[in-house]
């Protein structure tokens, strides 16, 4: 198997940053109850390009860079319980959930999972 460049690297980086949603298109671990149109978040991006997601499901398995396929899915517009600014919300991972900080007023709050 060939690893990607150092360049190559940087532009999954670049492509799937923390947070962001994230479908199956193809996995091709035969093992794996991932199918096509799953959907998680991603946690990071490995030094080979493997882009590590948390699925709704609850597998963390990674997407391996010219193995597995994935795409990114558009950003969830997210409402601020607060002071109700919307804003295209890109979460943190948090110890018991995925959580969003309002632009407007700092305050923290909670993503669904299937976004909204
Ligand atoms: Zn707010």
């Amino acid at each position: 198997m060939n690893f990607p460049s150092k360049e190559t690297v940087a532009t999954v980086r670049t492509q799937y940053p923390r947070g962001v949603r994230v479908e199956v298109v193809r996995m091709a671990d035969p093992h794996t109850r991932l199918r096509p149109g799953d959907r998680g978040r991603v946690m990071y991006v490995g030094g080979t390009g493997t882009v590590h997601i948390a699925w709704d499901c609850g597998s963390t398995l990674g997407a391996v860079y010219g193995v597995d396929a994935i795409r990114r899915l558009p950003e969830l517009q997210v409402q601020c319980l607060e002071c109700g600014n919307i804003f295209n919300g890109v979460p943190e991972l948090d110890v018991v959930g995925w959580y969003c900080a309002c632009p407007e007023c700092g305050s923290h709050f909670e993503v669904e999972k299937e976004g909204s």
